[in-house]
């Protein structure tokens, strides 16, 4: 059962951990605080992820210090169960916040968390700070109302547009395209050189 809690309670920490570091390091701090610079190059381009060795050297970091917090407040094994849920949900975030760029929505909650991520881009980048959960979002008050997300078509996920450039039909619900898609830019700028 304790070990339950300890799992339970080092993803849970993570969800907040998730929320403090996007909102307040992130976007909120002056100047460029702790990986700030790479965020502020993902909003610029949502396809661009800082690279898997920074993402590693953050977890090994993590781990050298939470462990040892943990295990001299909880026990080893405790500790252990603690930290390998926070770090794996960590993970877990990575590969998620990674998908909601690059893969179609599966089910209510892949729709959501690409809906709230996409909103939190292209709405209003001071709310919609949860990519994995929204509970932090209502407890400070920084959710976005539901409503379609109007997006720059230059801007959107692959996976948003069909052949033509057009919104793929069953997610006129959650988005609107606006401007032209990257392709149609390109291919102005090429007619009028
Ligand atoms: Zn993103
Ligand atoms: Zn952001």
């Amino acid at each position: 059962m304790s070990g339950l809690v300890a799992v339970v309670s080092g993803a849970l920490l993570w969800t907040l951990a998730e929320y403090g570091l996007h909102r307040f390091v992130f976007h909120e701090l002056p100047g460029g605080a702790l990986g700030a610079r790479e965020h502020r190059m993902h909003h610029a381009d949502p396809t661009w992820f800082a690279p898997w060795t920074k993402k590693a050297a953050a977890a090994v970091a993590v781990v050298a210090l939470l462990l040892p917090v943990s295990w001299l407040v909880a026990g080893p094994a405790l500790g252990l169960c603690f930290t390998a849920s926070f770090v794996g949900m960590y993970l877990t975030y990575e590969v998620l916040h990674r998908r909601v760029h690059t893969h179609p929505p599966r089910g209510a909650y892949g729709r959501w968390r690409r809906r709230n991520h996409l909103a939190h881009h292209f709405t209003d980048p001071r709310r919609a700070h949860g990519v994995t959960s929204p509970v932090w979002d209502h407890v400070f008050g920084t959710s976005l109302p539901r409503r379609p997300v109007r997006v720059p078509a230059r801007l959107a996920p692959h996976w948003m547009c069909g052949a033509d450039g057009a919104l793929v039909a069953g997610l006129e619900s959650d988005y609107i395209l606006r401007g032209q898609p990257q392709a149609a830019v390109g291919e102005v700028r090429a007619g009028a050189a």
